[in-house]
């Protein structure tokens, strides 16, 4: 079959299309041909190098978030059968560790990530385990369902399992116009909660809006957690979502109501802070970090989407062979919504 194959790292030109053996499906597996394959930061990150995914090796398949037709099942397969339109949770887990026994892949203690230390989904086939794999109705086009699995999860996992989102709440989510973020305000809307999103450009800020914020603001405002105050009547906001770390820090602080929430789930401006902790257990703020999330998450998010008809907006889609230009769109900060590849 035809894969992009890495086989070094570096530029684009590490990444060829090749011939390589078709996936082999073992009694749990589910071989799937890969209608769209999304492309997330880690399959820049880790083509450049160092391998981010502990057990990453040369030659590798990136692509982690895929959509497609199951083709075979293994023996013990029941779930799904040939013919049926799935999404996968790129995490897959061992299976058998106590983590795995729990749903808690992402702290499986010899974890499998498609695209991530196994073969992903920048191919014509990919192998999967039956239990990562969700069925996708008729409703929902399969170009949308890809902009699903990484985003959806983690928005989900921390808005609803980790930031415990209540109707008629408000939340604050940072670098609005992420895949995370976008997919964290349609599911807050969702959950009947204002919305107030912070961003960069204009632009960005009009992405948050059709995402359904209520309120956008410019990051850089001097006056962001004042108007926050203001918009919420002086309470302040009850949840806050924040994966930029040091440069949104004081803001998401400055943002939180009495007994507020923050959610912490990424650092892309730094890792470091400095706080007083009397701020802290004074105003009974809960720092919460998020963590991996789980397959409980990844179902939950996924069958809200369906339901709802939610998914991210593609910023662009190109074949297998375009993808060496497809690399420059997910390195540009300025890009809106998932990057898409058509094997
Ligand atoms: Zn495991």
């Amino acid at each position: 079959m035809r894969a992009m194959v890495q086989t070094d790292f570096g530029g684009p030109e590490v990444v060829s299309l090749q011939h390589v053996s078709e996936p082999i499906c073992g009694p749990r597996d589910v071989v799937v041909k890969v209608e769209y394959c999304g492309l997330n930061r880690l399959d820049l990150l880790q083509r450049k190098g160092p391998g981010l995914i502990p057990g990453f090796r040369l030659p590798h398949v990136p692509g982690m978030d895929l959509a497609g037709v199951v083709v075979a099942t293994g023996p013990a397969v029941t779930s799904v059968v040939p013919g049926d339109r799935v999404i996968a949770d790129p995490t897959q887990g061992c299976g058998t560790c106590s983590r795995c026994a729990v749903g808690d892949r992402a702290y499986c203690v010899s974890p499998r990530i498609l695209g991530g230390n196994i073969a992903g989904a920048l191919a014509e086939y990919v192998v999967a385990s039956a239990e990562s794999i969700v069925r996708v109705p008729e409703s929902m086009r399969l170009a949308a369902a890809v902009t699903l699995p990484t985003a959806f999860a983690t928005a989900w996992h921390s808005v609803h399992a980790v930031g415990s989102l209540a109707a008629g709440e408000t939340f604050v989510v940072h670098a609005a116009a992420s895949s995370v973020s976008l997919a964290s305000i349609a599911l807050a809307k969702r959950a009947g909660a204002s919305v107030i999103a912070c961003a960069g450009s204009d632009e960005k800020l009009a992405a948050a809006s059709a995402a359904g914020a209520d309120l956008v603001l410019l990051n850089d405002d001097p006056e962001l957690a004042k108007t926050v105050l203001s918009f919420t009547g002086g309470a302040g906001a009850d949840l806050v979502l924040d994966h930029v770390g040091t440069d949104t820090w004081r803001a998401s602080l400055d943002c939180l109501g009495i007994r507020g929430r923050l959610v912490l789930l990424g650092n892309t401006s730094g890792d470091q802070v400095s706080f007083s902790l009397m701020e802290v257990f004074h105003r009974g703020l809960k720092l919460l970090g998020a963590g991996g999330y789980t397959s409980t998450d990844f179902v939950a998010a996924t069958s809200a989407c369906f339901a709802d008809g939610l998914h991210l907006p593609t910023a662009e889609c190109l074949p297998l062979s375009g993808l060496a230009g497809a690399w420059d769109v997910l390195a540009d900060r300025r890009t809106i919504g998932k990057v898409v590849i058509e094997p």
